[in-house]
């Protein structure tokens, strides 16, 4: 499948097509991972730039307007590799936990994403350097094992068909046993799933909402049947799988869609084989959010009257704690207490 393909949903009629552009920096022209994602995208018009943050951080950028019609940049990452895992994000008991950025942006759209907070533009980044992130992960194996997360800032899985980065990802920690890997996506796309081999140490991980949550809010994005019927594939494969239930957003029925979508999960997916679950309440930096309202301005989502915790904004202790309370008692239903990963704050 040609990269185009899966991106056609991105672009309006009136607009160029998603990654009719791709800027590319001088220095990695002819890197053999830059070679491969063009030839995934054989008709877009190539632009050689110096660095990717010429594009990628001008200023007066129109953020929903790119996210239509979005254009690709390839670069080089020169530093910072691994960062410490955030404190908004759960680290399931690893002691080094550490997250990578090889991307940044995401080809869906969900109201809520931290990275239009994050980010000055819609575009979407990708770093061909990938040996310099494998090096610095074998530089931090050297001192302790390392817990991995991977798709972060972008979703890796749903970009495989052009990055091939997941099948990087995979051979590199079959080499390494003392890594763990986590791999986050909302993607469904059998056909790519099918082409991967399972590693015991790398952990692919689903975000499942309700459907009325997907279509409201996380745009593009596959439903949750899509999402489940990717778990049995790789499930079948012999992939350890996490679900994560986070966000979990407030709405005016947010109890019965939750109760109802643990209920459709594990109707689908046998609970014993689940490798563990994550539930946590929407959370977000009080700098991310201020930028993400002016992004949306009409959307309930973002708009919500956050507390703001030192600089972390939710939905304050008592309803966070009752959220959290009734996530837990509907899931304890099928899972034991120690597969449970809840985010408190
Ligand atoms: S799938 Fe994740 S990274 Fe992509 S837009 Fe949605 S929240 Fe952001």
């Amino acid at each position: 499948m040609k990269g185009k393909n899966i991106l056609k949903h991105l672009s309006s009629d009136l607009l160029n097509p998603a990654f009719s552009h791709i800027y590319i920096e001088k220095a990695i022209l002819d890197h053999p991972i830059t070679t491969r994602i063009l030839s995934r995208f054989p008709i877009s018009r190539q632009v050689e730039i110096a660095h990717y943050k010429d594009v990628f951080c001008r200023s007066r950028q129109n953020y929903s307007l790119q996210k239509k019609s979005p254009s690709l940049i390839l670069a080089e990452k020169k530093e910072h590799w691994l960062y410490e895992g955030a404190a908004v994000c759960q680290d399931f008991g690893y002691r080094h936990f550490y997250y990578a950025s090889l991307a940044m942006n995401c080809i869906y759209d969900c109201e809520y994403c931290y990275l239009q907070g994050m980010h000055p533009s819609a575009h979407i980044v990708v770093f061909v350097n990938l040996k310099d992130f494998f090096s610095a992960v074998e530089r931090e194996l050297k001192k302790h094992p390392v817990y991995l997360c991977i798709s972060y800032d972008t979703d890796l899985l749903a970009m495989e068909a052009f990055l091939g980065y997941v099948k990087e990802w995979l051979s590199f920690a079959g080499r390494h046993p003392e890594l763990v890997l986590e791999i986050r996506t909302k993607s469904a796309n059998p056909k790519i799933l099918n082409t991967l081999n399972p590693q015991e140490n790398v952990i692919l991980a689903w975000t499942l909402s309700p459907d009325s949550i997907r279509e409201k809010f996380e745009h593009h994005t596959p439903s949750l049947e899509q999402r489940l019927h990717c778990i049995q594939i790789v499930l079948e494969k012999g992939f350890p799988v996490r679900i994560c239930f986070d966000p979990l957003l407030y709405t005016k029925n947010w109890a019965f869609l939750f109760q109802e979508l643990v209920e459709t999960t594990f109707r689908m997916i046998p609970s014993h084989r689940i490798k563990d679950a994550s539930v946590g309440v929407f959370r977000i930096t009080q700098a991310y959010l201020k930028r993400l309202r002016k992004q949306r301005p009409n959307s309930a989502v973002v708009q919500y009257p956050f507390i703001n915790d030192s600089g972390v904004c939710h939905y304050g202790h008592e309803l966070t704690e009752r959220m959290i309370s009734f996530a837990f008692e509907q899931l304890r239903k099928y899972l034991p207490e120690d597969k449970l990963f809840i985010w408190k704050g």
